[in-house]
This record gives structure tokens, C-alpha cells and sequence, in this order.
């Protein structure tokens, strides 16, 4: 565990503590932080550009978009790592594609539309959710779609597109490993609003240690990431793929939950 998250916990409301500690736990810990390009599939060219950006991002392609297999290929050719972006009903009544999965559907719609989402991505090796506002509130399907993303040995990313998302507390309850967007980068779609994003994305991630960031193929969060994701070394921040930061959270649990229990058995020496 971080120590700024360890004296958060040890001085709580101490928090001038921590903003004097944070520099040095920068200057011994990068930042970790992972980005996920969503809604890749649709136009060959800005997924290619999204894809050579000049870092190891992770890229959620959507399943029934023209040139998802395609790009998915492209992606891991790339030494890029792919996720399936698995469209889900929205409270919006947004369109959602033909494999979306709803509430209305079937269970064996629901476990066919899942199958074939899987089949149109090739090497995904995890999974978040494209919109799904409506259906990530709702613990039957959820329970539904973790038995699936089991089946299939894939992590689980909640895009958290609502704040009543009982998604990832479902994936853990199915011991999947799992976690959770931390900031949208582009909202906004302007250079300054995505930059705000961005910092806010590295702030989280200095705090906590690690933090996941979603941005979209647009021109412009392309352009930022274009210029930002070079200097990152010279910030200390680690841009890693989602599997890599889900391994190096896990581990970091392993070890924290150790040291509590070596700490337990000084404190109560015989028991
Ligand atoms: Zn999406």
C-alpha cells in the first residue's frame, strides 16, 4: 500500500500531514495510472491513431462497430492491449448496436448476444461496459453478465456511468478481478477541459497510488494525448495496461493484508 494512503488512514484528518509527505512518496513511487480508449471500431483512421499513440494505453472496442475485429487485431499487433466494450442499456434510451445487452432480453439472448460481442473482439482479455447506465443498476443481469465475464476469463472495468452501478461490487462478489473508472477525460471535447481531466486523473493517481482513466477516439483528446503521454516520465507517472495495474493492486492488497497480520501477531504475542 502507498504510504500516503497508509498515513491517511493512520492520521485521519490529518491531512496537512499527507500534502507534506505526498512529494516524497512521489519522488520514491511513480504514479500509476491506466487509460482506456473506448468506442474503438468505427473509423479505421482515428482507431489507427488511438492505437500508435506513444504508450502502452488499453483499447475497448465495440463489438458490432464495422471494423472492430479488424482494429482489435491491429491493436494487438500492436503490443497494445484489448478489451471488449460491451454496450449496455442506458437510461437515456440512447441506440446501443445489435449485441447490446437490456433487461428485456432472454437469458439465452443474453448469453448469445455476450457470445458473439466476445467472437467480433479477438484477444480481448477483459471487458468494461459501453454506456449501460440502466443495466448496471440492476443485480440480476449483473450477476447474469459476471458469470459470463468468468466463463470467459476476462477482468471487469465499471465505466461507472451512473453512480448506482452495482457492477464491480457484483464482479468482486463472483471474485473477479475488477475496478473502476476514476476520471472521463473527455467530457468536454476542448484541449483545456480534457488538460483539467488529465491532471486530475495524475492527481488520483498520486493519492492513491493508481488511478484509470476513459478518454474517446476524438480528434482532440488524441491531440492532447499525442503531446501529453511523452512528458509523463518526467512526472514520475507509469502509464500501464489495466491488466498490469489489476496484478500490481492485487499485490499490493497480498501485502498489506501480510504486514497487517504480522502486525496483529506482535501486538498479540500467543494468541
Ligand atoms: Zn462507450
Amino acid at each position: 500500500m502507498p504510504r500516503a494512503s497508509l498515513v491517511v488512514q493512520i492520521a485521519l484528518g490529518a491531512a496537512l500531514v499527507l500534502q507534506l509527505l505526498a512529494p516524497l512518496t512521489l519522488a520514491a513511487e511513480p504514479a500509476y495510472i491506466s487509460i482506456i480508449i473506448d468506442d474503438i471500431g468505427h473509423s479505421p483512421s482515428a482507431g489507427k491513431r488511438a492505437i500508435n499513440l506513444p504508450a502502452d494505453l488499453t483499447y475497448a472496442v465495440i463489438p458490432d462497430a464495422m471494423h472492430a475485429t479488424q482494429l482489435a487485431r491491429y491493436a494487438h499487433e500492436s503490443g497494445k492491449e484489448v478489451m471488449l466494450h460491451m454496450p449496455m442499456e442506458n437510461v437515456h434510451r440512447r441506440p446501443m448496436g445489435s449485441l447490446a445487452l437490456t433487461s428485456g432480453l432472454t437469458t439465452d439472448q443474453f448469453v448469445s448476444n455476450f457470445t458473439n460481442a466476445v467472437e467480433r473482439v479477438p484477444f480481448a482479455i477483459g471487458i468494461n461496459n459501453h454506456m449501460g447506465s440502466a443495466l448496471t443498476q440492476e443485480p440480476g443481469a449483473m450477476a447474469l453478465f459476471m458469470s459470463l465475464v468468468r466463463q470467459h476469463q476476462l477482468y471487469f472495468v465499471d465505466s461507472r456511468t451512473t453512480p448506482m452501478t452495482v457492477a464491480s461490487d457484483m464482479a468482486q462478489r463472483q471474485d473477479i478481478r475488477t475496478a473502476s473508472r476514476d476520471v472521463f477525460l473527455d467530457n468536454e471535447r476542448n484541449l483545456f477541459a480534457i488538460d483539467q481531466q488529465f491532471r486530475k486523473l495524475i492527481r488520483k493517481a498520486r493519492q492513491k497510488g493508481s488511478a484509470i482513466g476513459i478518454g474517446h477516439p476524438y480528434g482532440v483528446t488524441l491531440e492532447y494525448l499525442e503531446r501529453a503521454l511523452p512528458m509523463m516520465q518526467a512526472e514520475n507517472v507509469q502509464i500501464i495496461p489495466v491488466s498490469d495495474m489489476l496484478m500490481r493492486r492485487n499485490a499490493l492488497r497480498q501485502l498489506a493484508a501480510k504486514s497487517s497480520d504480522s502486525a496483529e501477531q506482535v501486538a498479540q504475542p500467543g494468541v
